[in-house]
């Protein structure tokens, strides 16, 4: 390798045939082609507003495929894009005319009973991790979604139902197996590479491939949790609670904030159907016997429309709302973080959530205050830890042909509120927005981040990502 950070990368077709057999050869996976069957599905990615055409995808069944695969893009000076799961808002999951590293086939888990522990490929979805992990009455912090993936979540810190007991997915992350820019397969943790370990916790994909992360699970299995729903009317009086109760109320309850158009399904009274609401999405992990008085003071803030709130497994809540977010939908992220949430801004908020411009459209409100406040702000590449929540607008749709007005609204929207934000905004809820919002996320934590980057991959050759670069 020589010094020089690259910024481009050969075009594909000049990779000689012999090397491609070659490569192709040495994977215990797949390598898949433009033209060839089963291509078109592999490309796709979970945002369907992506249409990324890669020369190569390299479906890696282990971490030795994993080597061969960096290898094989570096030696040849190829675009590298890693897949995880996919979903990522921005589709940084591939690229165009490089290689896609794919590390879908990887779904190995392993639960150390004893240790308390869950070992994950890096190919796992967390609906993987659910299912492996129930049955022992584990759950590992993840998101809301059970399609997403281990991989890019936890990379980029990691927001769920269990951030205010447990923290971020990050803070619940052991250790790591890591392939590198220069093909060594390595480990990080507290007492291995400990700057890798600390830039792998928020600093997104930029160091290496993960093939596995090792968790530390939570006692976590029935909780009481689900979706309540209230009238517009009521939402300012429900937000201002909700608000208060998130920034001075017990760490065992948790619930994110959203407005919604409520989808014309037998699961909703047909009296609400394309009706836009308020809704909050509860998960209380305390004692379930108190469940009932804990939600009491709730259900009287204002009346309640619908509520599905009751006793339920966490992989049934963490994968509530998979079948209305199937992949292929068009998505337009924008996103930052919020220390409080003013009145003023809750009205604004109320303004622009009247005219959600489509029926998947919507903007969520996670709470990240609680355990993920006790981890300094510096101790881990994820900079927010005084925020209090994380602000996410999306357009979401079927049809492109409403992209122009989805993406419009979410503009809007974020433009209002973004002078009343911290000022950066979550890695993984962001589109490819340029240095200047990477910076932002990370904010003193930056600097550092790069000297990792500049030790650990100097030449930039893991650069589809939100990029840190080589300092
Ligand atoms: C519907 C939906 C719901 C979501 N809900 C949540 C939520 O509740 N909480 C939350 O925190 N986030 C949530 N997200 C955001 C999510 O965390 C990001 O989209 C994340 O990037 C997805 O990870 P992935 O592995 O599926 O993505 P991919 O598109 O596969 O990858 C995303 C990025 O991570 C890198 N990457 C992935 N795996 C690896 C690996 N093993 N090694 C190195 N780099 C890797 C990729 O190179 C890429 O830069 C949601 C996203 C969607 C679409």
């Amino acid at each position: 390798m020589g010094d020089k950070v690259l910024e481009t990368s050969k075009t594909a077709s000049l990779v000689d045939e012999t090397a491609v057999a070659a490569f192709k050869n040495r994977l215990r996976g797949e390598l898949t082609r433009p033209g060839e069957a089963g291509y078109d599905e592999a490309r796709k990615m979970y945002n369907a507003m992506i249409d990324k055409r890669p020369a190569f995808i390299a479906r890696c069944a282990d971490a030795a495929d994993v080597i061969a695969a960096v290898n094989f893009g570096r030696e040849h000076d190829l675009l590298i894009a890693v897949r995880g799961g996919g979903h990522n808002g921005a589709g940084l999951g591939s690229c165009n005319d490089g290689l896609v590293i794919d590390l879908s086939l990887m779904k190995g888990i392993h639960v150390d009973q004893a240790a308390g522990t869950v070992r994950v490929e890096g190919g796992c979805t967390w609906g993987d991790v659910d299912h492996a992990t129930y049955p022992f009455g584990l759950s590992v912090p993840t998101g809301f979604l059970s399609t997403t993936g281990v991989g890019g979540l936890t990379l980029g810190g990691g927001l769920g139902y269990l951030t205010r007991r447990y923290g971020l997915t990050i803070d619940s992350l052991l250790g790591i197996d890591i392939v590198l820019a220069d093909g060594r397969c390595t480990t990080a943790s507290a007492d291995e590479n400990e700057d890798l370990f600390w830039a792998v916790r928020g600093g997104g994909g930029n160091f290496g491939v993960v093939t596995s992360f090792l968790f530390q699970g939570r006692p976590v299995s029935t909780v009481y949790g689900g979706p309540m729903f209230w009238e517009l009317e009521h939402a300012a009086t429900v937000m201002r609670y909700w608000r208060d109760l998130i920034l001075t109320g017990s760490e065992e309850l948790n619930g994110w904030f959203g407005f919604h158009t409520v989808p014309p399904v037998d699961m909703f009274p047909k009296e609400y159907h394309l009706q836009k609401m308020a809704a909050i999405t509860w998960c209380y992990t305390g004692d379930l016997e108190k469940a009932a008085q804990v939600f009491k003071p709730i259900r009287e803030a204002a009346p309640v429309a619908m509520d599905f709130a009751g006793p339920i497994p966490i992989p049934a809540l963490q994968s509530m709302f998979d079948g209305l977010y199937p992949p292929g939908l068009q998505w337009y992220w924008n996103a930052d973080f919020f220390t409080d949430l003013s009145d003023e801004v809750i009205n604004l908020h109320l303004r622009h959530a009247e005219q959600l411009p489509t029926v998947h459209s919507t903007i969520h409100l996670y709470p990240i205050n609680g355990a993920a406040h006790r981890i300094g702000k510096n101790d881990t590449a994820w900079s927010y830890r005084e925020a209090n929540f994380a602000q996410v607008i999306v357009g979401v749709d079927p049809d492109p042909a409403n992209n122009e007005r989805m993406i419009r609204w979410s503009k809007d929207y974020w433009e209002a509120l973004h002078p009343y934000s911290a000022g950066g905004a979550y890695v993984n809820m962001m589109m490819d927005e340029g240095q200047e919002r990477v910076k932002a996320a990370y904010r003193d934590n930056y600097g550092r981040l790069a000297q990792v980057k500049a030790k650990y991959d100097p030449q930039n050759l893991f650069r589809v990502n939100q990029n840190i670069r080589p300092g």
